[in-house]
């Protein structure tokens, strides 16, 4: 009975543990994942109505400087999407990653890049030591290994420890961003398309921070792949 149910249900949901036979997601899971599918603004991933245009941005990226290139998100952050990354998060449930990855890579692969070097949004040391990993780092690596792309899982660094963005508005958190990421000397990225890779956008002041930091390192081109898109303002 138990090979039977493996042959037909061979997968496991990573978010109700219900046997399924699809990978990821059973289909009730997927049916409440916020898949953003169809238009898209082309600098932060967020859901357009209507028809999708060339170089379309939400209204949000219309106001707010957005120094990279173009920038995508597989889901908005609700439902299951927000419970997959906040168990990928604080839950340690880094299990999540390489389903989670490769949703990032097919979004990441409609970009115009070429031959990207994947760089995650780091934490700051102290941070990392207290939660054992960074998930964005663990997202670029899993990523990188499926779609055979360099990655520098330490390529930025964040010297400083930046307050929490939690109660921030917007301009504190651009305010509090600004120069806290460098690129590290050894990190080559001069002339090369890089794809910066975080969990979740927000108000996109770090994703900003990291592009300021690979141009004055001489990236070629910056672009934001990232898991889910907070489309409600904070
Ligand atoms: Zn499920
Ligand atoms: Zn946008």
């Amino acid at each position: 009975m138990q090979s039977i149910l493996k042959v037909l249900y061979p997968h496991i949901c990573l978010l109700c543990d219900c046997p399924t036979d699809n990978p990821g997601l059973c289909p009730k899971c997927w049916a409440d994942a916020p898949f953003i599918d169809g238009a898209a603004c082309t600098q932060c991933g967020a859901p357009l109505l209507g028809e999708a245009a060339e170089a379309a941005r939400c209204d949000t990226c219309i106001t707010v400087a957005r120094p990279w290139d173009q920038g995508r998100a597989v889901f908005t952050y609700d439902g299951s999407a927000r419970k997959m990354v906040l168990r990928l998060k604080h839950g340690d449930r880094t299990d999540y990653a390489p389903q989670a990855a490769a949703w990032m890579v097919r979004s990441a692969q409609q970009m115009p890049m070429i031959n990207p070097v994947l760089i995650p949004i780091p934490l700051h040391w102290t941070r990392r030591v207290h939660r054992r990993y960074n998930q964005a780092g663990l997202l670029a690596q899993a990523m990188a290994k499926q779609a055979g792309w360099e990655v520098l899982p330490r390529g930025l660094t964040r010297p400083r420890r930046t307050k929490v963005h939690e109660n921030l508005s917007r301009e504190e958190r651009f305010t509090n961003m600004s120069n806290a990421l460098t690129i590290c000397p050894s990190a080559q990225i001069r002339r090369r398309d890089v794809l910066l890779i975080d969990d979740v956008m927000t108000s996109g002041a770090t994703l900003a921070a990291g592009t300021e930091a690979c141009r004055a390192a001489g990236a070629a081109r910056v672009f934001v792949q990232v898991l889910a898109r907070v489309t409600l303002p904070p």
